[in-house]
């Protein structure tokens, strides 16, 4: 294990802070500061920039972050236990680090970060999926954050990065590639963490794009595409005919087969489809 910072190892932090990991928060620590120092890497240039981090634990990536030159990092843990560890990295790293002890699905601190903002965080598994939506889909485009360096169950990251015809494609595909660049850049095994989990994870970078790929508006879009995907075998004529009483002739205008299904169709299309639709 490199040394990063001064600090003791994070084996050390988690048995002098009585850390025992918790299943019910999600808690599978990443302990190779190497590993949690690369991570922060393929979050982009962290210089002057301030970072959200959801869930920091005995702060192993924290501490990649801030000596990977984060301005300032905000971190939102709800496990009380891991306080004491993460203040010493505060006094490690003077004014760069503010600790909320708290729900991150129950604060907003984005307000309180200056741009430019990048969120970078190995998520508790049970609220990733959540979070992920909430910060996809702000009131205004673009959002306050430029990049998300996220950790997921392999799966979700399948799901985020799918492509039309595959059994992943679906909501959370198109919600993220409708308005960021969202591609897998690190597979990690589940003895990368302690405890392992089951499953593999994988880290996913998204870049926020200065508008999204196509116009749509973006309640109806994720409105037109939950309804579609709610019975992705059933053809689309019959899955979106409570959308209206003209659905055939919406989604023939959008280049769309009425017996076409959900997982064919492309997001170019469901963008169509959803002006279609709004303009009636
Ligand atoms: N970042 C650390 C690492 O990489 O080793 C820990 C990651 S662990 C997968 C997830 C962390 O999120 C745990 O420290 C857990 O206590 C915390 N957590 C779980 N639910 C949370 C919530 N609702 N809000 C904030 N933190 C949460």
């Amino acid at each position: 294990m490199s040394q990063i910072d001064a600090l003791p190892p994070l084996r050390t932090v988690i048995e002098t802070h009585g850390i025992a990991a918790k299943k019910s928060l999600g808690q599978n620590f990443l302990l190779d500061l190497n590993l949690t120092a690369k991570i922060a890497r393929l979050a982009g240039d962290l210089t002057g920039c301030d970072i959200l981090e959801v869930g920091p634990g005995p702060g192993g990536l924290t501490r990649g972050l801030l000596s990977e030159g984060a301005r300032r990092v905000l971190a939102i843990e709800k496990d009380a236990r891991c306080l004491p560890a993460l203040a010493e990295i505060s006094t490690a790293y003077p004014g760069r680090l503010t600790v909320i002890n708290g729900d991150a699905l129950a604060i907003d601190p984005l307000e309180h970060l200056t741009p430019p903002i990048r969120i970078c965080a190995n998520l508790p598994y049970n609220i990733g999926t959540e979070l992920l939506v909430r910060w996809l889909t702000p009131d205004v485009w673009p959002p306050i954050w430029s990049s998300l360096t996220l950790m997921f169950q392999r799966e979700v990251a399948q799901r985020i990065t799918a492509t039309p015809g595959s059994k992943a494609y679906g909501r959370l595909a198109l919600l993220a590639q409708w308005r960021t660049d969202a591609s897998i850049v690190l597979d990690l095994p589940p003895e990368a963490f302690s405890p392992p989990p089951k499953v593999s994870s994988a880290v996913v970078h998204f870049t926020a794009l200065p508008e999204p790929r196509f116009p749509a508006n973006a309640k109806m879009l994720s409105h037109v595409v939950a309804t579609a995907f709610n019975q992705r075998r059933k053809m689309l004529r019959s899955s979106l005919k409570g959308l209206s009483p003209d659905i055939e002739d919406h989604l023939r205008a959008s280049a769309i087969a009425p017996t076409d299904r959900a997982e064919q169709i492309d997001l170019e299309r469901f963008c169509a489809l959803t002006r279609s639709l709004s303009n009636t």
